[in-house]
């Protein structure tokens, strides 16, 4: 381990500064040889890092974890989480690092850490370590999940450790650099709450939340109940456009959700194919928790599991402070229901753009428009991410692809005809509704066929396909020409799509 000497990041670590008791100083294992596998240049230029610099042996050296930035001040996070419903009092960073809090070309304040970095106090029976496969799989998922404009951590950097791991076979070890607004947890104020006599370091978490993800919190006349109020409505938010695109997380435990409203940890997390709310990719979900219809109903949940750490901040007085945080808590329901029905009119073209503030006004019509849609998707067994843009070219004419998309098309033409009513009753023009439909309806979502080919290879040595791949997923949104197969759903002969924690 050596100390960098070329300061690229500038650190200001409030975390290790503020929080004693959720963390254990740390260092990373040492990568026997390095290789920069993909490097984040957008997002370095974004973090004002110097690209060359992250691309030579020193840059590759913080990026893995064998060199200490000037500055930094790693350690393993402490928290604690429900894992399928069970209450873990310790997990924490097993085979992570927080390196440090970076602040970017405009003063943002954004976590530096390292995942696959070796064994932590927190690393209970694992080795630490991660694969090439699951680490190129959260960068990719990740970008596509930023430039369809969900809030998500982002990869900064994968590097392959030149070490092999053991997993069911011998495989590539890999250490991924990610970059978040922070890796404030639910599971960070259950470990906090959990490990606390007095409530102190619950309310040293929750001021240092505020201070980071919503320091208005402080004119308000409980903060500490409008910090909850705010994550209850980032959560609404972000799970409603997770839904909207047809995205499941797999493991929503409690230490997968964060205080920030940003999508983290892609394990088995994968897009749907044809709508069914009963979707599960991961192989481990057998009861279907984290079905894609589940999502909302456990974000909820999980958030039910925040307000139990905050309770006593919220009221000395334990009866007020549970009727202050069932109040919000039950606003979840009608906030993402606020979220979900405004993105779903943007994508029939019934507003403007679903990633514009919620203006669901009351519209009974256009609600049935879509309940009766989801029932129709759901009986014809189709393509979620297709039907929409299949919609919009039936707009400017051509029926075509969405007749093959559907296994009875007759069955379409009732609810057709209805949605095309409204659209003319609203004096909306077909080119003009086809064009703002394709502004939120993504052509191109990472298949899971395609990002399974495409780490495949990468596992063998050939970054061809996951560059290519992550290039299309940078606009999902534009057609281009001979980028078909990437638009098409996975071949009717694929085997069911299974999904792995990323151990
Ligand atoms: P995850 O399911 O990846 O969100 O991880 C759940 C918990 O297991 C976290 O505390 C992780 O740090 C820990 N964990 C996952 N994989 C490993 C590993 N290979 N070695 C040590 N800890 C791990
Ligand atoms: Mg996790």
């Amino acid at each position: 381990m050596s100390v960098a000497t070329r300061p690229q990041f500038v650190f200001d670590n409030s975390y290790v500064r503020e929080l004693h008791g959720l963390y254990e100083p740390w260092q990373a294992a040492t990568a026997t040889s390095p290789r920069l596998l993909a490097l984040n240049e957008a997002l370095a230029h974004e973090l004002g890092l110097d690209v060359e610099a992250l691309q030579a042996p020193d840059g590759v050296a913080v990026l893995v974890g064998n060199a200490t930035p000037e500055g930094a001040s790693p350690v393993a996070q402490a928290y604690a989480g429900h894992q399928f419903g069970g209450f873990s009092p310790r997990l924490g960073d097993g085979r992570a690092l927080l390196v440090g809090e970076v602040l970017d070309a405009h003063g943002r304040r954004r976590d530096l850490h390292l995942k696959g970095s070796g064994r932590t106090p927190f690393s209970r029976g694992g080795d630490g370590k991660a694969a090439v496969g699951p680490m190129l799989r959260e960068y990719v998922i990740g970008e596509a999940m930023h430039a369809l404009g969900i809030p998500t951590t982002r990869a900064l950097a994968v590097v392959a450790t030149g070490d092999l791991i053991e997993r069911e076979t011998m495989l590539p070890g890999a250490v991924l650099a990610r970059i978040a607004s922070s890796h404030l947890r639910v599971g960070t104020f259950q470990y906090a709450a959990t490990h606390d006599d007095h409530d102190t370091l619950v309310r040293r978490l929750a001021d240092h939340a505020i201070a980071r993800h919503h320091p208005r919190a402080l004119d308000a006349g409980n903060p500490y109940l409008a910090l909850f109020e705010h994550v209850v409505e980032a959560q609404a938010s972000l799970v409603a456009r997770w839904m909207l695109v047809g995205f499941i997380h797999g493991v929503m435990n409690t230490d997968n959700m964060t205080i920030s409203g940003e999508t983290i940890d892609y394990g088995p997390c994968a897009f749907m194919d044809v709508f069914d709310p009963d979707t599960v990719f991961s192989s481990i979900d057998h009861g279907g928790r984290y079905a894609y219809g589940n999502q909302p109903v456990i974000a909820q949940w999980n958030l039910a599991r925040l307000a139990e750490t905050l309770l006593p901040l919220f009221d000395a007085e334990r009866d007020a402070a549970i009727a202050a945080a069932t109040d919000v808590l039950r606003s979840f329901t009608a906030r993402y229901q606020a979220h979900w029905t405004a993105g779903m009119r943007a994508k029939l073209g019934l507003i403007g753009d679903a990633r514009s503030a919620a203006t669901a006004e009351q519209d009974d019509g256009a609600d049935l428009l879509i309940d009766d849609l989801l029932t129709l998707l759901r009986a014809q067994a189709v393509d979620f991410t297709s039907f929409f843009r299949a919609l919009s070219t039936s707009l400017r004419g051509d029926d075509a692809p969405l007749r093959t998309l559907v296994a009875e098309p007759a069955a379409l033409d009732g609810w057709s005809a209805r949605w095309r009513a409204r659209l003319s009753a609203a004096g909306r023009r077909p080119q003009a509704t086809a064009a703002v439909m394709d502004r939120v309806n993504p052509i191109y979502i990472p298949r899971n066929h395609l990002v399974e080919a495409a780490l495949v290879a990468a596992t063998d040595g050939d970054m061809a396909p996951f560059r290519q791949l992550l290039d299309v997923l940078a606009q999902p949104f534009d057609e281009r020409p001979g980028l078909d197969a990437y638009a098409a759903p996975a071949p009717p002969s694929a085997a069911r799509y299974r999904t792995f924690c990323g151990t």
